[in-house]
């Protein structure tokens, strides 16, 4: 079966959240169950310098004002193969992959578009793909030009939601811009409330919608977790599936990990952790101190991950003898009160603001507990990253958190299958209590806490067994 996937981000060369992460494994893990799997992708500089580049597929000359484009088939390091849409006006460009240069929307349409041309046409080698998978907003109206076309091969559409808020909205004025098929805007496809919406026409017109989590699939049919989408996805529920993130066990595995002082496994957790612990508290200019529970973040910061409700429990976490360590970046106002809380708590509360990829394995290895506080959460990474490095995660029951992480209880605990913290009511009441259960539980229950600890580092998420969940949706559509 062949299979093209389009997106905007791919580990570790272009990445914003977890759907960079996404990109750099579900495309592997499906070649291992036998499928031909190809990735489509905006040609950033970042990738093109290492990509090995080896032809033309395509040429489109001036892409929606971009000016000449083309499809490039390339290799790059560590991903299957991929083609890259070469268009310098749009993507050689300084800065992150989503700044905005006012013109987003032509960017990703383009994006969606030259996607459609090569699916209907199929390049060079006249591939006829069974599947185009499409991720997010900026691959989203692939789906609506492959099915209005007028002539050429017609794959099967899958839309994947990592983050259902973001949508892609503009003003219906540049509807001639984007080349959007006249007859897609209406009420049950772009249209959005007199503007145009890149996902919403994505949900309209793919064959099958999937999101990354069963939990999460429930939640955006909701009011209160639709982000005005919810009837839409009530329209496409039986087209709608969730299925969950796994980890990629090249990047993510305790026992070889390179950004570690000391690797370990569930064998020697205990000392391992110990050790990673006070090597990050001088790295990160906290108070060495074994025995005070470090709690991690590593996150962007903003209110949908709830950094707010954190701020505010940070006197009882620092007050309780405990250390807080934060890597983030996100809103300035949250930047700062974490900056301040440092100055005010030097040793208990460490913070680096930015993006560092080896910071974040070595919080996940040093940590004893990881705060992952969201409002809303389709997935998560973090969470499972943390419980893979012998860190207790403690989050919000909502979205993939509450699929993955099940909560310590006197229940849970005598059948042998807790693995964390979860706490309801997104406020900070609700946060600080789960805190507090942290703490008793760590201060007085250590022969406990070890052996949720080796539960939670010997849990199954690999990419396998969502792989194969993708595979029969795949051979479901083709049927
Ligand atoms: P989202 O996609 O909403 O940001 P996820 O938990 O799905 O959330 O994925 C976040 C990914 O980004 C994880 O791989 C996490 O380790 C990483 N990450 C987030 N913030 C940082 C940071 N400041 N530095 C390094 N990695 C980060």
């Amino acid at each position: 079966m062949k299979v093209l996937h389009a997106a905007a981000e791919l580990f570790p060369h272009v990445k914003v959240g977890g759907l960079a992460d996404v990109m750099g494994a579900l495309p592997l893990a499906l070649r291992k169950e036998g499928i031909d799997v190809r990735l489509l992708l905006p040609a950033y500089p970042a990738l093109l310098k290492v990509a090995k580049v080896f032809s033309v597929e395509e040429n489109f000359p001036d892409l929606m004002g971009s000016g000449q484009a083309r499809l490039l088939l390339a290799e790059v390091p560590g991903s299957v193969t991929v083609y890259l849409l070469d268009a310098p006006g749009f993507f050689s460009r300084e800065g992150g992959p989503y700044d905005d240069h006012g013109d987003t929307h032509r960017r990703f349409s383009a994006l969606s578009w030259a996607t459609a041309q090569f699916a209907l046409r199929g390049g060079s080698e006249g591939i006829k793909y069974d599947i185009v998978h499409v991720h997010d907003w900026q691959t989203a109206l692939t789906p609506v030009f492959i099915k209005c076309a007028w002539e050429g091969h017609r794959p099967k559409t899958v839309l994947t939601i990592h983050n259902l808020a973001y949508q892609g909205i503009y003003s219906k004025h540049i509807l001639d811009e984007i080349w959007l098929p006249k007859e897609s805007f209406h009420l049950q496809g772009a249209e959005y409330f007199d503007q145009i919406n890149f996902l919403k026409g994505g949900l309209a017109y793919a064959d099958a919608i999937t999101t990354v989590s069963p939990t999460y699939a429930k939640e955006i049919q909701e009011p209160e977790g639709g982000y005005t989408l919810d009837g839409m996805m009530r329209y496409r529920s039986n087209d709608l599936k969730g299925i969950i993130n796994g980890i990629d066990e090249l990047v993510w595995n305790p026992t070889k990990d390179k950004h570690l002082r000391t690797v370990f496994s569930k064998k020697d957790i205990k000392k391992a952790k110990a050790y990673n612990k006070k090597v990050f508290q001088n790295e990160v200019g906290l108070a060495e101190s074994p025995n005070s529970p470090l709690f991690g973040v590593v996150s962007r910061l903003n209110d949908i991950k709830g950094m707010d409700l954190l701020i505010a429990n940070i006197d009882h976490i620092v007050s309780n003898g405990a250390q807080l360590v934060v890597l983030g970046k996100g809103d300035y106002n949250l930047e700062s009160a974490f900056h301040t809380a440092t100055l005010r708590y030097p040793g208990s509360v460490a913070n680096y603001i930015g993006y560092d990829e080896g910071i974040a394995h070595r919080v996940m290895a040093a940590s004893d507990v990881l705060l992952v506080p969201s409002r809303s959460e389709p997935c998560g990474l973090t969470q499972l990253y943390a419980m893979r490095y012998g860190a207790l995660p403690l989050a919000r029951k909502t979205g993939g958190l509450a699929d993955t992480i099940v909560d310590i209880t006197e229940e849970s605990l005598k059948d042998g299958t807790a693995t964390g913290f979860l706490f309801v009511e997104p406020d900070s009441w609700h946060l600080g209590e789960a805190i507090t259960r942290a703490l008793t539980l760590y201060k007085n229950e250590q022969k406990t806490w070890h052996s949720i600890q080796v539960r939670a580092m010997g849990q199954d998420f690999s990419w396998a067994k969502s792989a194969q969940q993708y595979v029969s949706l795949y051979k479901n559509l083709v049927k």
